[in-house]
């Protein structure tokens, strides 16, 4: 199967300006920033698009959770952060592979657009 862009990061084809790494996530900053901090975590196994998680995924997800309360500690944000994760191209998705946006540095709007 072709390596979508996210495993191109993962595997260093492709350059990104990583902020975590360990054996199962990596956390880079996202191209187009939708605020002065936007971060993408992302698992290293292939998952399309949330709503393809599965039982056995449980603990990769929760995974990504830790990942975003490890980079607020590092940046040492404690407040006034989003974290999102779009399902399907209505929600906004436009890459197929899980990845968990955390948006902080101004006030963020709600609802959403
Ligand atoms: P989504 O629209 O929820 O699928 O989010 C995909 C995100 O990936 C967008 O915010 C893009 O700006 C970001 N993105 C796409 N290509 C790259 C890349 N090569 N490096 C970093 N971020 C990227």
């Amino acid at each position: 199967m072709e390596k979508n862009i996210f495993e191109k990061i993962i595997s260093k084809e492709l350059p990104a300006d990583i902020i975590y790494e360990d054996e199962i996530s990596i956390a880079f900053k996202d191209i187009n920033p939708q605020a002065p901090i936007h971060i993408l975590i992302i698992p290293k196994k292939r998952i399309e698009m949330p709503i393809k998680i599965k039982v056995e995924d449980e603990q990769l997800v929760g995974h990504l959770f830790v990942v975003a309360n490890i980079i607020a500690n590092k940046l040492k944000i404690n407040d006034g952060y989003r974290l999102v994760m779009n399902n399907g191209e209505n929600a906004g998705q436009s890459v197929f592979h899980i990845h968990l946006h955390f948006l902080s540095g101004r006030k963020l709007s709600w609802p959403p657009g």
